[in-house]
């Protein structure tokens, strides 16, 4: 996992579109109860980027966090590839990125990033390409008034720490390992004769 901290022209084209679109996502989170508004997002390698932000709700176990919205996104957002039965493929993010603007130092570091829970590990793992990468926006010595005002910018203002998702959730229950399809795994039908 990386450990330095990126400046924005250091990213890729994609992750730098992936990064702005968080930012954006987590100005319009719904948080009044945690006030730690969420941006996310998620990117193709065809290029095609969803957001999604925090949504929170009086009864707080029903709370959604940006990561699982940004996937549901994604799913609205391609339109590809479905028929009258529901899908038939499945889209293959390459690009995670994750902005907390109110988030405090974590794991002892002090540069300010905030790592997807465990239940968001777990459902990006299932849309995610093995190579995808994980883009965590630190807002540096900025405050969130300061990235925020600055529109554009203010991805700029902020640093990034790039690591690999498949770091993030080492051996991650899989599809794969479901009998699904599989007609060997399917228990014989009782014989009543
Ligand atoms: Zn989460």
């Amino acid at each position: 996992m990386g450990s330095g901290l990126l400046r924005f022209d250091q990213l890729t084209e994609l992750q730098q579109v992936t990064v702005q679109t968080a930012l954006e996502a987590a100005s319009r989170a719904y948080a009044p109860y945690s006030k730690f508004p969420v941006g996310a997002a998620v990117a193709t390698s065809d290029g095609v980027v969803a957001s999604g932000c925090n949504v929170e709700n009086a009864s707080y176990g029903l709370s959604m966090c940006a990561e699982r919205v940004a996937v549901g996104n994604l799913y609205a957002s391609c339109t590809s590839s479905w028929t009258a039965r529901g899908r038939t493929d499945q889209v293959r993010i390459v690009c995670v990125a994750v902005c907390a603007p109110r988030v405090r130092g974590v794991q002892g570091d002090s540069v300010g990033v905030c790592y997807p829970c465990g239940a968001c590990r777990q459902v990006l793992a299932e849309h995610a390409a093995p190579e995808a990468e994980l883009v965590l926006v630190s807002l540096h010595t900025n405050t969130w008034e300061d990235v925020a005002d600055a529109s554009a910018s203010g991805a700029q203002r902020c640093r990034y720490l790039v690591s690999s998702l498949e770091a993030l959730l080492p051996c991650s229950f899989r599809k794969e390992q479901l009998p699904i399809g599989d007609s060997k795994s399917v228990p014989p039908a009782p014989d009543n004769t």
